[in-house]
Order: structure tokens, then sequence, then C-alpha cells
């Protein structure tokens, strides 16, 4: 509880000397930080108690409220701005050790972060010292819309928790692997091979439990033989928890094989995202 009182005071510190500085904060904070004001107004409109924010198990619907990861990075446009922000990181060393605070520091005054790297879209906003905007450097379609709708939109996505894989690993099992973290995390990845569907009453019968669908509580799932073309594809349901089980055993093959021998390969969620800057839910 300590620890995150400190470390989101901390934050906020460096972040404002980044500011001070002129530069632009990139990649997971952004979110991070998109995620904590929210959830913290959330957590003042409904009067919950000030000496418990900090405290990890306490309401666990605003559990975005601070931040956990302490990572940050940071781009300066001019070499002085990034000398005096050095400055600030060596006179603040110990504190930076002590809470285990990780750091990506450069230089760049052509190229705009995240230089095509971001893993998820949700990583490609930008954070400067007057606004939160969507980078035209992400490698992706997003490079070319110019209205700030695509800002708002991102943001929305955010503050739901959905985003889109889009780069980062190469197997299937590390990209498995890395969005099934992100989904432990909350989030809604909605690029995966399969569809999530809501959880209505289904008569069918889960071919790995062999309960029927609906008796439990749990996520279900719709696998379709070619994800490319669901209207015209075979497929069935199945719990969401149970299929993760199957996948889990054949973590050492190139691609995953789901009960009905249908390949299902993460490597293509990067051909599911879908660019569309207006969101429909
Ligand atoms: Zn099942």
């Amino acid at each position: 509880m300590l620890y995150y009182k400190e470390l989101n005071e901390f934050l906020t510190e460096i972040e404002l000397e980044v500011f001070r500085n002129d530069g632009i904060i990139y990649d997971t904070f952004v979110c991070d930080r998109i995620l904590a004001k929210h959830n913290t107004n959330i957590y003042i409109k409904n009067v919950l108690p000030v000496d418990k924010f900090y405290d990890i198990s306490y309401n666990p619907e605003t559990i975005n409220r601070f931040i956990k990861t302490p990572t940050i990075k940071v781009v300066f446009k001019e070499q002085h701005n990034f000398n005096r922000f050095i400055k600030f990181i060596e006179d603040n060393t110990n504190k930076i050790n002590e809470l285990k605070i990780t750091y990506k520091i450069s230089v760049s005054n052509e190229e705009a972060p995240p230089f095509k790297n971001n893993n998820y879209t949700c990583y490609g906003l930008l954070m400067d010292k007057n606004t939160i905007y969507y980078s035209n450097n992400t490698g992706t379609p997003y490079d070319y819309v110019m209205t700030d709708e695509l800002d708002k939109k991102i943001i929305d996505d955010i503050i739901n928790k959905r985003t889109q894989y889009i780069r980062g690993f190469h197997s299937n099992n590390e990209i498995f692997n890395d969005i099934y973290r992100m989904i432990k995390d909350g989030w809604k990845i909605t690029n995966l091979p399969y569809e999530i569907i809501p959880n209505e009453s289904f008569s069918e019968f889960c071919p790995i439990c062999l309960e029927q669908l609906i008796v439990r509580d749990t996520e279900i799932v719709k696998l379709y033989e070619n994800v490319f073309y669901k209207t015209k594809s075979n497929s069935y349901k199945i719990h969401h928890d149970c299929l993760v089980k199957f996948f889990k055993t054949q973590q050492k093959k190139i691609f995953f094989k789901c009960p009905y021998r249908y390949v299902i390969d993460f490597n293509s969620c990067k051909y599911l995202i879908d660019y569309k800057i207006i969101h429909n839910n």
C-alpha cells in the first residue's frame, strides 16, 4: 500500500519534470495514466475512503485508479532538454531504484514515438505538456488518420479496456501468452482468432468438459474453421476457459488446434485488426 502511494507520487513528479522539459511520454504509461484519471474520478464520485485509495484489495472495480507498472518511456526533441532531464534522473537515482522504476529516455527530433513499435493499439497515444494525442508513427493505417476522432476512439477504448494486438511477439504461443496476460489484467482483445459471444442460453455441449455450455457462469467462445470468412465458415461454441486450458497443452506446437481440428493461429490476429474509427458498441 505504501509502495503504490510512493510510486504514484513519484511518477507524478517525473511526469511534471518531463513536461517542464518539453518531453513526450509514450507507450504503457499514457494508457495507465488515462485509466488512473478515469477511475480516480469514479472513486471520488462514489465518496470512497481516502485512506484505502492505494489498498490493492479495496474496490476492485476501480483498481486501475493508480499506476502499478513502474515503467516510463520519454522522448525529447532537444538535446538540452534531454540533458536537463538526465540530471533530474541522476539526482533521484536512489528513489528510482527503491521504487524499482524502469525508464527509457531518448532524443529524436525527426521520428515520433512509439517508433512503429507499439504492441497494442492502445499504446499508440502520446502525452505532452498540453494534451494526449495519437501518434502518426505506429506503422498502422491509423498513421494516416488526421481527425481527433481517432484520439477520442482510442481513449474511449482504453476507458472500456478494449484494445487490439498489433505486434511484438513471433510465435503463436508467445502471442497467445501475451494476449492472455492482458486479458488477465481485465482487457478485452477485440482481434482474437475467435469470437467471445454473449452468454445466452445455448443448448449445445462443450466438447472439452462435455457440460452444457450455460451450466457454468463462464464466457463462451465461438470458433470458426475459417475466421476470415465467418459467415460462410463452419463454427461451434465452447467454454472460453476450457479452450484456454486446451491450448496450454499445445504450447510447443507451431499453431493450436481446437478439439474439432480447426487451426487456431494467434499470428492471424494482425489480419483481424479493425481500424474503424467509430466504435459501434
Ligand atoms: Zn467446457
